[in-house]
């Protein structure tokens, strides 16, 4: 097929920015490598559209066999029609040199109706540009396309029972919007065609359109040239700002005028990187490690999520507790406990909780990174298992929040770089880091565990359990490893 051809989600980079666009034709292995995470996000995309099929059943699959075979699906699609298929799914169609498929194409009394599902929770002006666009070419084709609708989960279903697609997911009827589109869409096909023509690469310089409405992935390529740390690392630092010390030439932290707006917390990040300076407030932080229990737990918990709720009593995207790790010290002797879920199909949540509240005991602070996390996730639980209340409460009134003295900037060191992450702060401590780790960060393990009830083999999920073991002890060793160093201050 010629490179020339633009689909939907071609056309939404080209929207995005020109240069994306001429990068994916012409020269992707510019582009930067897949993450697990964002892998995560299509195939959750298939499986939402796949259930959301299920609110129009019967329907004939027009999709193509494989990605060279557009042309067979759009004739396809074409023959179902004239032989009266009244709902076909992946409905795929072709006019002025773009092609889209349509998630469900349904016959109605007043005529065709197109559904684009998304699997988010909302309608942005990104997907209406998309609805516009299929409306332009599905009508130009020749259908009777009377309505086009976007299909989005409803955030507010708690699943009870069998998953019901008619509370999952909203319905909006966005025709209006995509006629009125129309236009813009008709000059946007005409300048993106013409910038797939050009032989040689858009001049296009980096801006805020490089995250927006996407992250682009060609910021490897794009963004290559800036120093490794940049005014875009410098922590909390508003977008607005960035951009207009970057259009005044300002790139490195140690250019920043002093009258730009800084907060005290960007200010000493920005006198530490440029002083070489190591900030340690002894004071606070001896009170700090002072206000701590002799009897400290160290607890660490992993979570995913998901777009359609895997059992019942979750909402969309929920994020569901799958395993923790703590550390704590008797008789001089430092001790582990775990657990980890058996999949993400089996709700494990009570286990979790009655292991959890096992391995606390019953006294010493319990210290955990960033307590609003932990603390979120089991007023969550106690919400659906309310029988456990008083002691998960306990567990609660017992954490204490290890992120302190690092977002506070009491202790802060250069090589933290502006971030108060335990990934940036223990390699800046410490000679430990998750380098050696086969599973070596949240995003990672929370997608490892959502995909292991696919995984039949044995021995490769023992594998899987023992690297997210590893991952999540090297967590809480993290935060033992930490408090020994603030100790020493
Ligand atoms: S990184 Fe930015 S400038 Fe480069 S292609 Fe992507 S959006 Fe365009």
């Amino acid at each position: 097929m010629a490179k020339t051809y633009l689909s939907k989600s071609t056309f939404i980079k080209g929207v995005q920015c020109e240069k994306a666009l001429y990068l994916h034709k012409y020269n992707r292995e510019l582009a930067d490598d897949i993450s697990p995470q964002q892998q995560a996000v299509f195939e959750s995309g298939t499986s939402v559209g796949l259930l959301a099929q299920e609110l129009f059943p019967q329907g004939v699959d027009a999709s193509p066999k494989d990605y060279s075979q557009y042309f067979q699906s759009f004739k396809y699609t074409l023959e179902l029609i004239n032989k009266g298929v009244e709902v076909i799914y992946e409905a795929g169609f072709f006019y002025d040199n773009v092609m889209c498929f349509v998630d469900v194409l349904v016959k109605e009394k007043e005529g065709w109706h197109a559904y684009e599902v998304k699997s988010s929770t909302k309608i942005t002006d990104t997907y209406i540009i998309d609805a516009s666009l299929q409306y332009h070419v599905i009508k130009n084709s020749g259908l009777d396309l009377v309505n086009i609708s976007i299909i989005h989960i409803d955030n507010s279903y708690v699943r009870s029972g069998a998953i019901d697609p008619k509370k999952l997911f909203q319905l909006v009827l966005v025709t209006q919007h995509a006629i009125d589109k129309q236009n813009y869409i008709k000059d946007k096909l005409t300048i993106l065609h013409g910038v797939l023509s050009q032989d040689s690469i858009p001049n296009i310089d980096i801006g805020p359109h490089c995250a927006s409405p996407y992250d682009c992935n060609f910021k490897g390529y794009c963004w290559q040239g800036l120093p490794s740390y940049s005014i875009f690392d410098l922590s909390r630092l508003n977008k607005k700002i960035k951009w207009n010390l970057y259009n005044r030439g300002v790139v490195d932290i140690n250019q920043i005028p002093i009258n730009v707006g800084l907060s005290d917390n960007q200010k000493i990040e920005v006198d530490a990187y440029v002083n070489k300076k190591e900030i340690i407030h002894k004071f606070k932080i001896r009170e700090f490690v002072n206000s701590l229990s002799d009897n400290i737990f160290y607890l660490d918990f992993e979570t995913y999520q998901s777009a359609i709720p895997p059992f019942s009593n979750v909402k969309p995207y929920q994020q569901i507790p799958f395993q923790y790790s703590a550390h704590y010290e008797r008789n001089q002797k430092m001790m582990h406990v775990e657990f980890l879920a058996k999949d993400a199909v089996t709700d494990c949540r009570e286990k979790f909780i009655q292991h959890l509240i096992d391995d606390m005991q019953e006294d010493g602070d319990i210290l955990v990174y960033n307590i609003g996390f932990e603390r979120s996730r089991l007023r969550e639980l106690i919400a659906v298992f309310p029988q456990y209340k008083i002691p998960l409460q306990a567990i609660i009134n017992r954490m204490k929040d290890l992120m302190i003295p690092f977002k506070e900037k009491w202790y802060y060191l250069p090589s933290m770089k502006g971030s108060y992450s335990i990934k940036s702060v223990l390699p800046a401590l410490s000679s430990m880091s998750y380098d050696d780790l086969e599973i070596n960060n949240g995003g990672l393990a929370s997608v490892t565990f959502a995909n292991m009830h696919i995984i039949s083999n044995q021995d490769s999920l023992n594998v899987i359990r023992k690297n997210l073991l590893e991952y999540c002890k090297r967590d809480t060793l993290a935060m033992v490893e930490i408090l020994n160093v603030l100790k020493m201050v």
